[in-house]
């Protein structure tokens, strides 16, 4: 009986190294995902904000999370309301 179960267990080692190299594979590409998608995100920000000045009040354009996503504002809001699309 244990002979039968070994065989089995033998049979089944190279199906089950790859299923663990497959989830290896997929949870470094899920994490490569994100930091490239992290650092995109920061890329966009700093190229829209970089050297950014508020047309109406000098200050300085930032990136701000609103009900509709993101978007350019003015770091003054609320004295200041410019924003940019
Ligand atoms: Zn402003």
């Amino acid at each position: 009986m244990n002979e039968v179960v070994w065989t089995l267990t033998k049979g089944l080692l190279p199906y089950f190294a790859i299923m663990i190299l497959i989830i290896l594979v997929i949870g470094i590409l899920v994490k490569l995902k994100i930091k490239v998608k992290e650092k995109t995100n920061q890329a966009i920000a700093s190229i829209k904000t970089n050297g950014g000045i508020c047309p109406k009040c000098g200050g300085k354009l930032v990136m701000r999370e609103g009900k509709y996503g993101t978007f350019i504002g003015c770091s003054n809001f609320p004295k200041c309301r410019y924003t940019q699309k």
